[in-house]
């Protein structure tokens, strides 16, 4: 089954509400709205950003998607700070980021709460983008196949075979991810054709050819085209070059 490339910026805790209009608008110029038959494009600013960005794409009906980096697992109630899947929805979000490893890393996300965060996700009709990946001394141990797929199978436990198949996989190796380090292409389709793997055993062939694995890491214009030609790998979850409307663009059409 063809699957339709994602390319999804993660802004991280970058761009306050009017920067991350000037950043929409440099992408919606750039990208002209027949790309998006050949490759979906989305972005994930801070939760402050969303409501500004959902102004500008619906106004000019643009095709750029949007979502947000974490949700709760919850739906409402007594959890200060928290966003909920519910807050999102009406926001008009698609996707979400669900177990990046800097949450992971920095707010102790654990596989057990990364897997309700991704039923919450569905529940309200996001997309979850589940990320999982290894640590460096996790690679160097010869573990890192055996750590992302167990990341995976946790993360997507309890769910049907139809609901995985609007989950979205974003293989993001840790050592990868700001360091300028990207992984060969054989290194990241080793771990994306696992991950497709991991999926056809649990789920069957159909749901595993239909879901889309991203590769994660350091991600650019001058390596995405040999990333993207990868039997496994159906785009990029991006970070630090997203930000930069004129490279982010650029990848986006080399994608
Ligand atoms: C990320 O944060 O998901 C990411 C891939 O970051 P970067 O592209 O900057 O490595």
């Amino acid at each position: 089954m063809a699957r339709k490339p994602l390319i999804a910026g993660n802004w991280k805790m970058n761009q306050n509400h009017l920067e991350a209009i000037a950043l929409v608008q440099k992408i919606a110029f750039a990208l002209p709205e027949k790309y998006y038959a050949k490759v979906d494009v989305a972005v994930l600013p801070p939760f402050t950003d969303i409501r500004s960005v959902q102004t500008l794409t619906d106004g000019d009906k643009l095709s750029l998607t949007y979502g947000a980096q974490d949700l709760s697992p919850h739906d409402s109630g007594a959890y200060t700070g928290d966003v909920s899947g519910p807050m999102l929805a009406k926001l008009g979000c698609s996707f979400v980021t669900v177990g990046h490893s800097e949450r992971r890393e920095y707010h102790g996300e654990t596989d057990e709460l990364v897997n309700k965060k991704v039923k919450a996700a569905l529940k309200h009709g996001i997309k979850p983008i589940l990320c999982v990946g290894e640590k460096l001394e996790v690679r160097e141990a010869g573990e890192h196949i055996a750590h992302t797929t167990t990341q995976l199978v946790e993360g997507l436990k309890g769910l049907k075979a139809e609901q995985v198949k609007d989950v979205v996989v974003a293989y993001e190796p840790v050592w990868a991810i700001g360091t300028g380090k990207v992984a060969t292409p054989s290194d990241a389709e080793e771990v994306c054709g696992a991950i497709r793997a991991t999926l056809a055993e649990k789920y069957g062939a159909e749901v595993a050819s239909s879901v889309r694995v991203l590769y994660g890491g350091s991600a650019k214009a001058n390596n995405i085209s040999d990333l993207v030609a990868c039997e496994n790998i159906d785009g990029a979850l991006v970070g630090g070059a997203s930000l930069d409307g004129e490279e982010f663009t650029k990848l986006c059409a080399l994608a």
